[in-house]
């Protein structure tokens, strides 16, 4: 499993290269993508594409390649292979087969946009794409809305601006109010000429990034500050801001089941409350 650059083409380490030099086949996501990283190199090993469409049939493949003694890399379009990217069902097959399967470790966008972020904490939830569509991606963003954890996220060009739209609307309902506000960094690009890195609240983010087109052109990695640590229990307060952002979105019963594990409240409150916010119930008496 070697990991390649994630744009500039000498992100690469000593050890891949002499790995991608030496091995009887490279598996490539996209070969053509990968004929311009080993031409750079002067590589010329053959290749074979693998990819999320034929992993499962490429690995029977591979495997006999492996049982008749032949050496096998694989190489994703960027960075650390199987991370967002095919490369799992490989791994599996061949370990469940008794093939030792090597790391050869390099870029990844994670980990090049958490070296440049400059945000404290160790810890970090790694979520990789969220879901294409609007519903399911703010029904994911809200089951994060407790974690502690940095949030990190991968986003392309066409879905960033929606992507940070959702995370304000979303993320920015939860918590005490007396919490400090959340923060994102954008990492555009990173490794290439038009490399950004910008960090803002994240209450400003969708503004800032629709103020010039170019700010929305090229790859990206969003990192999202965590929940504020819990003090105590949720607030009659924050159950009706989160529980109005879900329930614009979603429906109700979906909307009490992620409100109930952001707030930690419990079943019969929340689902009195929705009812009454939706107009399904009368309103209690102050
Ligand atoms: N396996 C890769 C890795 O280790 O980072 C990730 C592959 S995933 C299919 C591609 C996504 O990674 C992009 O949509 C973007 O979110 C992120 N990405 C890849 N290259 C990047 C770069 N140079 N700058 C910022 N984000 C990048």
């Amino acid at each position: 499993m070697v990991a390649t650059p994630i744009g500039n083409l000498e992100d690469i380490t000593l050890r891949a290269l002499s790995v991608l030099g030496t091995v009887d086949v490279i598996a490539a996501e996209d070969t053509r993508n990968t004929a311009r990283l080993l031409d750079r190199h002067g590589i010329g090993t053959r290749m074979l594409s693998l990819h999320e469409h034929n992993e499962a049939r490429r690995a029977q493949e591979i495997l006999r390649l492996l049982e008749a003694g032949r050496q096998v890399a694989l190489v994703s379009d960027a960075g650390t292979p199987a991370l967002s990217d095919p490369g799992a069902i490989l791994v599996a097959r061949l370990r469940a087969a008794g093939h030792a399967v090597i790391p050869i470790p390099g870029p990844s966008a994670a980990t090049a946009a958490l070296s440049v972020a400059g945000l404290a904490g160790t810890a970090f939830h790694f979520s990789g794409f969220l879901p294409e569509r609007a519903a399911a991606r703010r029904a994911a963003i809200a089951a994060l809305a407790a974690e502690e954890a940095l949030l990190v996220f991968y986003e392309s060009p066409h879905r960033v601006l929606a992507c940070v739209e959702d995370l304000a609307a979303v993320l920015g309902a939860g918590g005490p109010q007396d919490a400090p506000p959340r923060e994102i960094v954008i990492a555009r690009e990173l490794t290439k000429l038009f490399e950004s890195v910008h960090r803002c609240p994240l209450a400003e983010a969708a503004a800032w990034l629709a103020a010039d087109p170019s700010r929305v052109r090229g790859e990206f990695v969003l990192l999202v500050t965590g929940a504020p640590k819990a003090t105590g229990g949720s607030t009659g307060a924050d159950l009706d801001r989160v529980l109005k952002a879900l329930l614009a979105e979603l429906p109700l019963a979906q909307s009490v089941k992620l409100a109930r594990s952001i707030t930690g409240l419990r079943r019969g409150e929340v689902y009195a409350r929705a009812l009454e916010l939706t107009g399904k119930a009368p309103a209690a008496k102050a």
